[in-house]
């Protein structure tokens, strides 16, 4: 059991300050919490508070096995589209990947996830050449560092239709094994989806397969759809529809469907989603990075979450990105809609594991928690939140971090082996970058 003792206990999204709270965590909850709740819990242990507390963040959408292309010296050849771009760079990274470089990219990535304040990340994982038992290696990485996620295999025909059906066994071999965890651990920390690359890499038939492991599994599909325009225009050649409108005809689009990017997503498409309550999860470094463009339609969405794409896990320096970008194209969205948006992330994760409450701090809601140190230079306000979480606070000013009620940084010390985790995912980079260059 876990006091934080007379806390300023901040909500980011709806914006509300609380002075002078304790908060009381027991069995991955907040069991608790008031004023001078001390003398109730004498057997808890009592941590320090530091400037705030506010729930943990969440990444909507990541690719762990990207961690390790940071700083990549490989030589990649010059591309002139975005499929081009796929070719050269990421399907040569993915096709370079083995067993150890999976497991090390997500230690590396959970460890700085949660050193930036992040308490659950939705990974999106493709090692066309380790698919049998990969999501394994990915839950390793949350389970060591103890990061909240949600997984899944990305399946895709471009590596022949063995491939696309092993992803599919994957994703539904993981998913009765995340079931059997859950059943016998209601605190076990993941939670699973089936994974898709994209309209464009799959076929009538795989796609047919893959519907069919939505329904047996009664997971969310988790897709890119329209991060080019070449996705949507793809599909309304070879498939005579537009791409939400093809996965919504094979009943593929609920309210647990993440639909990632949509930079070229149709009305008809928007309303599909926006009628089945699906998220878009939105990723704005990623598109600069891949020259797609921008979805400057992001306010027709019903459900917009946050994520990152590959591009590390920090969430605050995401949101920063999110809101400048749509200023520098003249849009007229405000910092606290793009709070709204990272915080919606929280909804995804209610919608994963069932039962349980994340992203607020109140009695009964899962214990994913935040203790900041951010002496702010101007005052800290409900009315004014949002702007210090886009102009000031970032993950230098994470103190302490709580998931699941278990501390896994505690006054800015990981308690997991951080050093050993970097040196061994250094070594997996250089390997994996060895492979690529190996690989035309
Ligand atoms: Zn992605």
């Amino acid at each position: 059991m876990i006091l934080i003792e007379n806390a300023k206990v901040v909500n980011f999204y709806p914006a509300s300050i609380e002075p002078a709270i304790d908060i009381v965590i027991d069995d991955g909850m907040i069991v608790d919490k008031g004023k001078d709740l001390k003398s109730l819990y004498p057997q808890a242990r009592v941590i320090d508070s530091g400037t705030f507390v506010s729930p943990g963040l969440v990444c909507s959408h990541n690719h762990f096995y990207s961690q390790l292309s940071r700083g990549m010296m490989v030589n990649i050849k010059k591309s002139y589209d975005f499929v081009q771009q796929l070719n050269n760079l990421w399907w040569r990274l993915d096709r370079a990947i083995d067993y150890d470089i999976t497991l090390d990219s997500s230690l590396s990535a959970c460890a700085e996830a949660v050193m930036s304040g992040v308490t659950s990340v939705i990974d999106h994982h493709a090692s066309p050449n380790l698919i049998d038992g990969s999501l394994d290696a990915i839950e390793q990485g949350f389970l060591t560092v103890g990061l909240r996620g949600d997984i899944c295999y990305e399946v895709t025909d471009r590596n022949g239709i063995d491939g696309a059906t092993r992803g599919i066994n994957e994703n539904v071999r993981y998913a009765k094994k995340v079931d059997k965890s859950l059943k016998e651990d209601k605190n076990f920390l993941l939670s699973s989806s089936i994974g898709a690359h994209a309209s464009f890499t799959i076929c009538d038939k795989t796609l047919e397969k893959l519907a069919g492991a939505v329904k047996s599994t009664n997971k969310g599909v988790h897709i890119h759809a329209a991060e080019d325009r070449f996705d949507a225009i793809d599909s309304r050649y070879r498939f005579k529809k537009n791409i939400i409108e093809r996965l919504d005809d094979l009943q593929m689009i609920n309210n647990r469907s993440i639909i990632v990017h949509g930079v070229y997503l149709s009305d008809i498409d928007i309303d599909i989603l926006n009628k089945r309550d699906g998220f878009l999860v939105h990723n704005c470094r990623s598109n600069m990075n891949n020259s797609v463009g921008y979805n400057d339609h992001i306010s027709s969405f019903k459900n917009v979450a946050l994520g990152t794409d590959g591009i590390g896990s920090d969430m605050l320096t995401e949101l920063k990105f999110a809101y400048f970008k749509q200023r520098d194209v003249n849009g007229t969205l405000n910092p606290e809609d793009f709070v709204k948006m990272l915080i919606s992330g929280n909804e995804i994760l209610q919608r994963r594991f069932e039962g349980k409450k994340f992203g607020k701090i109140e009695k009964g809601y899962m214990a994913d928690l935040v203790i900041w140190d951010y002496d702010s230079p101007t005052p800290l306000l409900p009315e004014n939140l949002s702007g210090h979480l886009v102009f000031g606070l970032n993950s230098g000013n994470v103190k302490t971090v709580i998931i699941n009620g278990k501390i896994v940084v505690m006054d800015k010390k990981p308690l997991f082996d951080y050093p050993g985790i970097m040196e061994n995912s250094r070594k997996s980079a250089q390997r994996l970058w060895n492979n690529m260059n190996k690989l035309n």
